[in-house]
């Protein structure tokens, strides 16, 4: 008898495992998306297993229903609060009404003390929820285990108000309390596993597309973004001027200084939607989105005045950049990269600290090295 209570209880650890770890791949991107549907979804699967979980489970000859199936309620609890899991518990504390018994507890005793362990275990694992944070990844795996040996410790002591229920009590109350902990704890575990792996990969994602020294996305990110550019965009590309000197004269951490300022500047100078970049050394890149053809120029001068008239500070002072820029759509994007790079190159041998925006113009001459109508002006402005 004893044995094959420990049987059942060992099927119901591992369909509860299983199942779990079904669960646990609904669990796909940090941080985690607030959709209704996912969490309809968990719910859905908590509801399921607790059921299974109550159907596979051994029968004591006093009619008693043994098995882990306030497990996965208590998870809920611990994950989404009190009400999700009291929702979710609520079908498989009501099944042994349904259920083929046979014992002098009867279907009505069995169904009731089932309801009074989902409240008792929903209560205390409503207590604890504020101690158990799944979410953190360094989450102490000896802490699942500590509460859940505190959360399943009044499961089934509602038996000693039955006639019976004491020897019940005595047949499967280790055995269950034991198998609940081992359980919770596995199936916690899976899931604070599997959302520390989430976050990680979220930080590491996160420092393989973010520049260190200037705070900025770095060229891994702009060739991600750049396939999304449409016609009405712009690029600008950014240079300082004389960059090389200033490390020279004031040394690497000092141009460190000023690259990382004028990261900041730049992110701060552009509306929501567009995105500045360091796109290599001491340049830098920006996307405009939906902008009016005319307003390139006049948002590369604001951006170029902005640094011009920003004080770096003792011994350095001004520091200028170049601006160099080509509007999407006109032809490939790899296209638009050269002619802001051409447009950029031009001011750098026009003497610097200017602008200038490569414009399309049907009137100009055929372009050696592209499609006709490319223009430059002659001197940058
Ligand atoms: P120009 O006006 O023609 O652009 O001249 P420049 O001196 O700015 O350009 P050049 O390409 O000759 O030199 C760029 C310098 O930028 C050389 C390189 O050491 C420096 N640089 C590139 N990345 C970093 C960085 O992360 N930190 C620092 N401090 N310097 C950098
Ligand atoms: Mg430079
Ligand atoms: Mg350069």
């Amino acid at each position: 008898m004893f044995l094959s209570l420990l049987q059942s209880l060992f099927v119901n650890f591992s369909v509860l495992v299983t199942l779990s770890f079904v669960m646990s791949l609904t669990y796909r991107s940090w941080p985690p998306p607030r959709h209704w549907h996912l969490k309809a979804l968990r719910l859905a699967l908590t509801v399921v297993t607790a059921m299974a979980l109550v159907m596979m489970g051994a029968l004591d000859p006093s009619g008693l229903h043994v098995s882990l199936w306030l497990v996965p309620p208590a998870v809920m609890i611990l994950r989404y609060g009190v009400g999700s899991g009291l929702i979710a518990g609520l079908p498989a504390a009501l099944l042994p009404l349904i259920l083929p018994a046979s014992g002098p507890l009867g279907v009505e005793a069995a169904a009731a003390l089932a309801l009074m362990n989902l409240l008792l275990v929903s209560g205390l694992a409503h207590l604890f929820r504020w101690t158990l944070n799944m979410n953190d990844p360094h989450g102490s795996l000896q802490r699942h285990a500590w509460i859940a040996a505190l959360i399943f410790l009044p499961t089934n002591l509602g038996l000693v108000l039955l006639p019976g229920g004491l020897d019940a009590l005595q047949r499967t109350y280790l055995p269950g309390w034991a198998f609940s902990v081992l359980g919770f704890w596995a199936v916690a575990s899976m899931i604070t596993g599997r959302v520390a792996l989430l976050q990680s990969t979220d930080t590491y994602r996160e420092q393989a597309h973010r520049d260190a020294l200037s705070g900025l996305p770095n060229r891994r990110q702009f060739e991600l973004d750049l396939p999304f550019t449409a016609p009405g965009d712009a690029l600008l590309l950014i240079d300082v001027d004389h960059f090389k000197l200033v490390n020279d004269r004031h040394g690497h951490p000092v141009g460190d200084q000023v690259l990382a300022l004028i990261g900041g500047l730049l992110s701060d100078a552009l509306r929501g939607r567009d995105r500045a970049y360091r796109y290599g050394g001491e340049e830098f890149a920006v996307i405009l989105r939906r902008v009016q053809p005319g307003r390139i120029e006049e948002i590369a001068h604001r951006l170029r005045e902005l640094v011009a008239a920003t004080d770096f500070g003792e011994p350095l002072g001004q520091v200028t950049v170049s601006v160099g820029g080509a509007p999407f759509g006109l032809w490939s994007r790899t296209r638009t990269l050269w002619d802001a790079d051409e447009a950029l190159y031009r001011v750098k041998h026009g003497g610097r600290n200017g602008v200038q925006i490569f414009t399309f113009d049907p009137a100009r001459p055929q372009r050696a090295d592209g499609p006709p109508g490319g223009g430059l002006d002659p001197t940058p402005s």
